[in-house]
Parts: C-alpha cells; sequence; structure tokens
C-alpha cells in the first residue's frame, strides 16, 4: 500500500510554504515540489470519519481530507464535541511529513444542521419564496460563521440545481424551478465565503462552500433512475444542449462567478438529445463526464477551484474499480469522496498514474487546487477550532436572522374574507401533524440525514409561535377537542422529513398528498370555523379537493427552528412577502409543471404571492423612507418618492382611483429600477407592493377571469413587462 511513514511532528516552519507572507501560488508551487506521488494522492483522498479505522490513517494514508456524512456527528453532539473531534483529526494531520491541514467537510445545508443548538434556517425552497438574495446572503454569513466556529472550513452547499419536477425528494434543497431566482439566491455563496477572489476566506466567519450537484440533478426524468427503488433522484436528465445551458449551466456560471471554491457533481447522468426528442449523446454519468466538467465547467467557465465527488459515485461508473478512478479523474475530479475504501482508492490511483493511464500532470493539477483553497482558508496557520466563537452557534443574533427568513418565506396562497392577519385578542384553535413538531419544521438534513420527527433540537415551534401571542390558544393535533368559542382555526399541515433518496418513492408515502390525519383535521375545523391551513412540507401538496372550504391558504415550506417567524406573518406583525418558487399543481399527475410550459394550468403560478393592504403600505413607506434618508434625489426618485406618496393617500382601492395609483407607482417602479439607488433595488419593491395591493383587492371573491387575468399579470410583470401587466390588472378590476 501507498503509505507515507507516520512521524512525529518535526519542525517545519522554517520551509518556504509555511510562510504566511508569501503570496499563495508560491507557497503551493513551494510544497508540490516537495510532495512524493502518495501524499499527493493522499490530498485527494476524503474519507468519512467513522470509516477511519484509527486516527492514525490520517498520517499513513496523507489524508488531505476527512468528512461528516450525514449525521455523522461526535460522542457529545455539541459544538464543543465537534470542536475537539476536529482538533484530534488535525493533530493527527500534523503529524505527518509536511503537516499539510485536513480539509474537513460537513453538509451545512441550511445552517449548522448537523449540531444540537445550532440556528437551522429554512431549507431553500423557502429560501427562494423570499425573493430576497440579500437574505440568502447574510444568511449564508450565518451558517458560515457557525460552522467556521466548530473548526469545520467547507460546507457541501448550497445545491444550485433547478427544480423541475416536484416528485423530486431534494425538491427543498432547491432554490426554485426557475434558473434566473436560483441564480439571484446563489447570492449565499458569497455570505459563505466573502469577495469572489478568496481573499476572506481566512476569516472566522467564512467557509468554502461547494455548488452542487453538476449538473442537471433538479431535471431528471421521472422513471429514468436505475438506483434502488428510486424513482427521480439519480436519474436522467434529457434535454437539448439549449435547455442544458438556460436551465441547469447557467446556475453554475454564476456560482463560479462568485468564486466558489469547490464544485460536487451529481449522481445523475445527463442525455443530450435533439429537437426530435432522440438521443444524440447518450445517457453519460456526471462523475465521469469530460465534456462538461473539464470542458465547460473548467475550461469555458473558467472554474479554479477543485470538484469534489458525491459520496461513494465513482464506483456507479461502468467498469471495475481502477477504471472508476481513472475515468473519474481524467475527466476533471479532482479529490474523491471515496468514503470508506480510502486504502483501495489511494492504492489504485496510484497504480493508474504508475501506469500512466493518468497522468502526473492531471494529479498535479488536481493538488495544486486542492492546495490553494487549504492556503486561502488560512488552515495553514490556523488549523484548528476557533474555541473563542462557540458561543455564536444558536446566538440570538443569528436565530433572529432565522426568524425573518421563517417570516419572509410564507407565501400567501388564498387570504378570502380577509381572515389573515389574525388579531392577537382573537381565539385560536390550532390542529394538525406539523403545528407542534419541530423535527417536522426542520426536514431532512437536520441532526440526522433522513431528519426526525420530534425534539431533536432547540426552537420553537409553530405552535410555540402563536402562544407567543396568543398563550391562551387551544390545541388538539387532530382536532378532537371541542371547537365551539373559537374565532379562527389554524390547521398546520404537510410531509414528515425525509432526504435524498426516499422523498420519491412515490408509494410510501411521500408523495404529494397531504396525509388522511391531516385531510381530516382540516375537514373538521374548516366546518366549524374560519380556517387558516398552512403546508409545512419540502414542496407544494396537492389540495384541489379541499381549497374551497379553506379561507386562508399559507405555503410555510420548511421554516426551521424559528417557528416565530410563521407567527410573525399569521399576526401581522410582518407583511406577507414571499412568492412561489415553484408552481403550485392541481393534482400531481400534472408534474413536471413549470412556468413556461405550453399548457401551463397550474393550481397557483410560479411567483404567486398575496399580501394584506396593510403590508404593502408599509412597504410603500419604508421605500419612501428609504429612499429619503439616502439623499439620492435625482428627479426620477423624486417623482416616485411623489407618486407612492399619492398611492398612500388612495383610500378606496376598489375605485378607478386604484387604476391611476397602479399606474403611478408602476411608473415609480420603473424609474427606480431605472436608477438602482445603491444596491438595493427599490423598483422591485414598489412595483411589488403595486402588485400586492391589486391583488389584495381583486383576490376578494376570486372568480375564474379576473384569476385568469391576475395570473397573466403576474408572469408579464415578472417578465419585466409592466404596462402589460398593468393592463391587465386594470382588466380585472373593471371585470370585478
Ligand atoms: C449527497 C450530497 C452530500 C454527500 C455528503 C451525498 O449522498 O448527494 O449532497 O454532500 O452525500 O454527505
Amino acid at each position: 500500500a501507498p503509505t507515507v511513514t507516520p512521524q512525529v511532528v518535526i519542525n517545519a516552519h522554517d520551509l518556504p510554504y509555511l510562510n504566511s507572507k508569501l503570496p499563495v501560488k508560491l507557497r503551493v508551487k513551494d510544497l508540490l515540489g516537495r510532495m512524493t506521488l502518495a501524499e499527493k494522492v493522499g490530498q485527494m483522498t476524503q474519507a468519512e470519519r467513522n470509516a477511519l479505522r484509527s486516527k492514525s490513517d490520517i498520517a499513513t494514508y496523507a489524508l488531505g481530507s476527512l468528512l461528516s456524512g450525514g449525521g455523522s456527528v461526535p460522542t457529545p453532539n455539541t459544538p464543543a464535541g465537534w470542536a475537539a473531534m476536529i482538533d484530534s483529526f488535525q493533530l493527527n494531520a500534523q503529524a505527518t511529513r509536511l503537516q499539510v491541514p485536513l480539509i474537513y467537510g460537513v453538509d451545512a445545508v441550511h445552517g449548522h444542521n448537523n449540531v444540537i443548538g445550532a440556528t437551522i434556517l429554512p431549507h431553500n425552497i423557502g429560501m427562494g419564496a423570499t425573493h430576497d438574495p440579500e437574505l440568502s446572503r447574510r444568511a449564508g454569513e450565518v451558517t458560515a460563521t457557525e460552522v467556521r466556529a466548530t473548526g469545520v472550513p467547507w460546507d457541501f452547499a448550497p445545491c444550485v440545481c433547478v427544480v423541475r419536477d416536484d416528485r423530486w425528494g431534494r425538491t427543498y434543497e432547491g432554490f426554485s424551478e426557475d434558473p434566473a431566482l436560483v441564480k439571484v439566491m446563489a447570492s449565499v455563496i458569497t455570505g459563505m465565503q466573502g469577495k469572489a477572489d478568496g481573499s476572506q476566506l481566512n476569516q472566522s466567519n467564512r467557509v468554502l462552500a461547494s455548488a452542487k450537484h453538476y449538473v442537471g440533478d433538479g431535471g431528471t426524468t421521472y422513471g429514468s433512475s436505475t438506483t434502488g427503488s428510486y424513482k427521480i433522484d439519480q436519474g436522467v436528465t434529457e434535454v437539448t444542449r439549449q435547455q442544458l445551458e438556460a436551465i441547469h449551466l447557467d446556475p453554475f456560471k454564476t456560482s463560479v462567478d462568485l468564486g466558489v471554491g469547490t464544485v460536487m457533481p451529481s449522481y445523475s447522468s445527463v442525455d443530450i438529445i435533439g429537437d426530435d426528442g432522440t438521443s444524440i449523446s447518450g445517457p453519460v454519468k456526471m462523475h465521469g463526464n469530460a465534456e462538461l466538467i473539464n470542458g465547460v465547467l473548467k475550461q469555458r467557465m473558467g472554474f479554479d477551484g477543485f470538484v469534489i465527488s458525491d459520496w461513494q459515485a465513482i464506483d456507479q461508473l461502468p467498469g471495475d474499480y481502477p477504471s472508476d478512478i481513472r475515468t473519474s479523474i481524467n475527466a476533471g475530479l479532482d479529490m474523491i469522496m471515496v468514503p470508506t475504501n480510502y486504502q483501495g482508492f489511494t492504492q489504485g490511483l496510484t497504480d493508474e498514474v504508475t501506469a500512466g493511464r493518468v497522468t502526473q500532470a492531471r494529479v498535479d493539477d488536481a493538488v495544486r487546487r486542492i492546495l490553494v483553497q487549504k492556503f486561502k482558508l488560512g488552515l495553514f496557520e490556523r488549523p484548528y477550532a476557533d474555541t473563542g466563537k462557540l458561543d455564536t452557534i444558536g446566538s440570538a443574533a443569528h436565530r433572529a436572522v432565522g426568524r425573518e427568513a421563517a417570516a419572509k418565506s410564507q407565501v400567501l396562497l388564498k387570504n378570502e374574507g380577509n381572515v389573515l392577519p389574525l388579531a392577537p385578542t382573537a381565539k385560536v384553535y390550532v390542529a394538525g401533524s406539523n403545528a407542534n413538531d419541530l423535527g417536522n419544521q426542520l426536514g431532512g438534513w437536520s441532526i440526522s440525514w433522513q431528519g426526525a420527527s420530534g425534539n431533536t433540537t432547540t426552537g420553537t415551534t409553530i405552535l410555540d409561535g402563536i402562544k407567543q401571542v396568543v398563550p391562551t390558544a387551544t390545541f388538539s393535533q387532530d382536532a378532537s377537542a371541542p371547537l365551539e368559542g373559537h374565532d379562527v382555526g389554524v390547521v398546520v399541515v404537510g410531509e414528515r422529513p425525509y432526504a435524498e433518496g426516499i422523498g420519491d418513492v412515490g408509494n410510501n408515502g411521500h408523495d404529494l398528498a397531504l396525509s388522511d390525519a391531516d385531510k381530516a383535521a382540516v375537514d373538521k375545523v374548516c366546518a366549524a370555523t374560519k380556517c387558516v391551513v398552512l403546508v409545512v412540507a419540502g414542496r407544494p401538496q396537492v389540495i384541489a379537493d379541499q381549497l374551497g372550504e379553506i379561507d386562508a391558504l399559507v405555503a410555510s415550506w420548511l421554516p426551521g427552528t424559528e417557528g416565530a417567524g410563521v407567527a410573525d406573518v399569521l399576526f401581522g406583525k410582518k407583511p406577507f412577502s414571499g412568492r412561489l418558487p415553484v408552481s403550485w399543481p392541481k393534482a400531481e399527475s400534472q408534474q413536471p409543471l413549470n412556468v413556461g410550459d405550453a399548457s401551463y394550468d397550474p393550481q397557483y403560478p410560479f411567483g404567486w404571492g398575496l399580501t394584506t393592504q396593510a403590508a404593502a403600505r408599509q412597504e410603500l413607506l419604508d421605500t419612501k423612507k428609504e429612499l429619503l434618508r439616502k439623499g439620492f434625489l435625482s428627479p426620477e426618485v423624486l417623482a416616485s418618492v411623489i407618486y407612492i406618496d399619492l398611492a398612500l393617500r388612495v383610500k378606496d382601492w376598489s375605485g378607478p382611483q386604484a387604476t391611476s395609483a397602479l399606474a403611478a407607482l408602476a411608473q415609480a417602479g420603473k424609474y427606480l429600477q431605472r436608477t438602482k439607488v445603491d444596491s438595493f433595488n427599490d423598483g422591485d419593491a414598489v412595483v411589488a407592493a403595486a402588485r400586492w395591493i391589486a391583488q389584495d383587492q381583486i383576490g376578494q371573491n376570486l372568480d375564474e377571469a379576473t384569476s385568469k387575468l391576475t395570473s397573466d399579470a403576474e408572469h408579464l410583470a415578472f417578465n419585466g413587462d409592466l404596462t402589460g401587466a398593468i393592463a391587465k390588472l386594470a382588466a380585472a378590476h373593471k371585470l370585478k
């Protein structure tokens, strides 16, 4: 076996690569020049912490990286427990000839989600609903700070997948079905890494990000997977070249431009098809796809970080293990998440290089890429956890961001008779399987890989949040307590936690339908009182049959540990501002259902989201305040402020005044979008507020025609055709 003799720590501190004053390029060159083949192969190897036969294997195999797979946690699973674990591994890496630190990786896909007590943010689908890139950036910073505090410098996130079929069990890991929205939300990478040149990666609030899963993971054809009993995860993405570029590759280009340090290929395959639908390339596994990894990602997009394989994914390539190693490394993979048989992998790669089937130059390129990131992260100077920062984990400041994100992710789908917002004095009845279950509210990738129901960590459930406002609220999960005497019922329904591989097996309770128990709770409560239904789930749930009996419907997604944020919008402390990141189907058989489809007929279209008039007014007031505060009063901005004022004076939004106020607001929005005051896009806020006010009005007693017109307006507005959108809205008004 290719071993490196473990040695007692030697004093290598006068070697040039250890001099932090030298440029990274020189340090890498110096270090690379000193390394043996075994040491280089070790850098390209990532093992799972539980697979280590002994910690000394870190030195014996000169391992470059370790990971915690989902739910692979130290005992005790506390911030300090994590820090101690990482330090003990690094200590062994320091016992090597060259003292190259390990780069440890975890899946912190919505906060430091493996650690008990950490802030767990909404899953990406909810973040997508916020349509708020600045919030996404801040969320990335919260995650990075908590992860780095435990000594972990690398996070296998974000998933910049474009979710084209909600039957995919990883739907919630993605931001949207729309590549444009995914690209905008990729700002989370900046929150995690800081500046695109990587110059801030050595700071204590930064980690290396990983854009995954390259490419087309969210576009696989239902039924194309050959892996186990999965129906869609790890399947085949059948797309034309043009679709591959426009839908799936584009968010990766954005990620590369933001300086993402690593990219993880997808388990799935890509099959390029012609316009007539026939296969051109045949399905090619992404882990062996030289054209898309070497050609597109590295050469064309100029990605200069390193490519990390997915978990044991090279084993799925056709051929024996030596051929898997050869194919993947030659296709452009730089580090392999082996993750158990690191002995076999290091031996196999050494053999391939010795036989000339993998070139020395390819190995040097891979190791160079890995070392560059290790130097940028400052690991050579600071390999251990910064225990001084451990108290940031689950801190009040971080939970406040989680609460804000939970609030902003709520999408108000229906609000008949303005049942929302609830009055703090209301007599509230709460029911449903997800009203008082923290684990269900977190979803998968939370403390354990698949997630679990119950009190798995610290946080507030939605019921807790409601009770903070209305301490006397009645709770009965199955609505078996007396319903009389309540003003309103809040029924929280939805999915139980799951992660990859399972959510897409159609017949085990993880399809897009509500459970019978949840349906019964909705029926009971809605028959007895005004009712609000919250759907806590990783994706839309089909609710068409019960929609008629429901007064208000909210898509709550998987809001994380801060259930109080959901209560904030229910009681009008914050406006509803979320908008659908994916189309909401009428029936599961409509999948795949995406905006722009030829026969697009959703229950609620992509981008849909109501608010309350009061909230929209607040938004306008805030925008106006913000504009005046900036003191950047060009004639256009000034005119916008006047228009906003005008709109704020409108009392009766059902009269003719409203139409002209809307037109004025649209004009203000256009001005502001053009002016782009600072980085804050005030124009968007104004346009959104105009749209909300209109929707709120038209939203009363929607008949089919007005609903059609407003959804058309929605599309037009989203595509930038504001004049068209306003015309549709005006027409809808007239109909009314
Ligand atoms: C998942 C990846 C994840 C990796 C490591 C794989 O099964 O597909 O998204 O990063 O495990 O936990």
